[in-house]
């Protein structure tokens, strides 16, 4: 086992000292630091989303167990495994169930994690890729898987995508736009419209169109949301959807508070679509990581997702959390 592993590895590891006061590093760790896990992998790829910025600058409490490598996915091969599943030189991706939270994550030239949080890299795309679309873009196809369990369709109406040009917007965009649904996107930044629109968003709307206190039932503008903000944003894209729409909820850019009424749910059916990724169970996995491989339009992964290598990730994670990053983070870890 562990043929390939050497002795040393770069790692990022958060420590807190004790009265709780947070610090960022630069490592080495070894094999014997990696913690427990029957599958070892080469991590050739990870990337930045929302919460590795927020566990990075402990803006909100992400991270808890120290030290720890932050780091909530990341793609690569397997150099060792007591894992049924998983052999040497299979082609991995792994997204949560508490990696770069508790266990250690992405932030390292290897992780050891337990083979049944693993799945395998989509034929046809590469690590690279796959961490462009990382947790962020994962998430946005389990939102518009979402959309779909409910019989959101491209000719019920239109589809609102908050936080459009963040990880998950730029993918929703992308997503619903191939697919033939007329997107509506919402942004802080206007100075994107060509960026969104090359996406595929049909029209850009202004962030403050929403973030702001409206009424219980407003104007139906939409058949259906992807939310990656919450808080007032929600209540105001519920209240504008039209009857027996659906609004999957994934994300708190805005804040974690829901201050909605009840009106859009008892009198026009609207729903509400809860989406975690964290600890979504396999089949939900594969059929996402899947759909992604068939939908993704490759050129707008690429146009939506900017490299940077290991050093970079600190940086980043401040960015994010600041809001300033469009699109997707993909980390080379070769
Ligand atoms: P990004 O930072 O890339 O995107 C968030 C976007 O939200 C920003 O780009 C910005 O878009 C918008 N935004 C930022 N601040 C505010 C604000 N104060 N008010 C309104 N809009 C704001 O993050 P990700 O795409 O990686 O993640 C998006 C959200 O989804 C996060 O809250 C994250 O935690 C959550 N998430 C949840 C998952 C789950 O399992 N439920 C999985 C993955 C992510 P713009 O400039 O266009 O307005």
């Amino acid at each position: 086992m562990e043929k390939t592993m050497p002795d040393t590895f770069k790692a990022i590891l958060i420590s807190r000292d004790e009265e709780k006061n947070q610090s960022v590093a630069t490592t080495e760790l070894g094999a014997a630091d990696l913690m427990e896990g029957d599958v070892t992998v080469a991590v050739e790829a990870t990337t930045v989303n929302y919460k590795d910025g927020l566990a990075i600058t402990g803006k909100a409490p992400v991270v808890r167990r120290f030290p720890m490598v932050p780091g909530i996915d990341f793609a690569g091969t397997v150099i060792g495994s007591n894992h049924p599943d998983w052999k040497e030189g299979d082609h991995v991706v792994l997204n949560g169930w508490g990696v770069g939270e508790t266990h250690y994550g992405g932030y390292a030239g290897h992780a050891r994690v337990k083979g049944d949080w693993l799945v395998p890299l989509p034929a046809g795309m590469a690590p690279l890729q796959a961490m462009a679309v990382g947790t962020a873009g994962y998430t946005a196809m389990l939102c518009v898987m979402a959309l779909e369990r409910h019989g959101i369709a491209p000719a019920r109406g239109p589809v609102v995508v908050t936080g459009a040009a963040g990880g998950v917007g730029s993918v929703a965009i992308s997503l619903l736009s191939r697919l033939g649904y007329h997107v509506v996107a919402s942004t802080g930044r206007i100075s994107e419209e060509a960026y969104l629109r090359d996406l595929g968003a049909s029209e850009i709307i202004s962030r403050d169109e929403l973030s702001e206190p409206g009424k219980p039932l407003g104007k139906e503008r939409w058949a259906g949301g992807i939310d990656a903000v919450g808080s007032q944003t929600l209540a105001n894209v519920l209240s504008m959807t039209s009857y027996g729409g659906a609004v999957a909820a994934c994300g708190l850019a805005q804040g974690m508070d829901l201050p909605a009424s009840v009106a859009p749910f008892i009198l026009r059916g609207v729903s509400l679509l809860g989406i975690d990724s964290v600890m979504a169970p396999k089949p939900i996995r594969l059929e996402a990581w899947r759909r992604i491989a068939a939908d993704l339009d490759h050129g707008k992964l690429a146009a939506l997702s900017t490299s940077i290598g290991f050093d970079g990730i600190v940086q980043a994670a401040h960015d994010i959390a600041d809001g300033k990053v469009r699109g997707r983070i993909v980390v080379d870890m070769r």
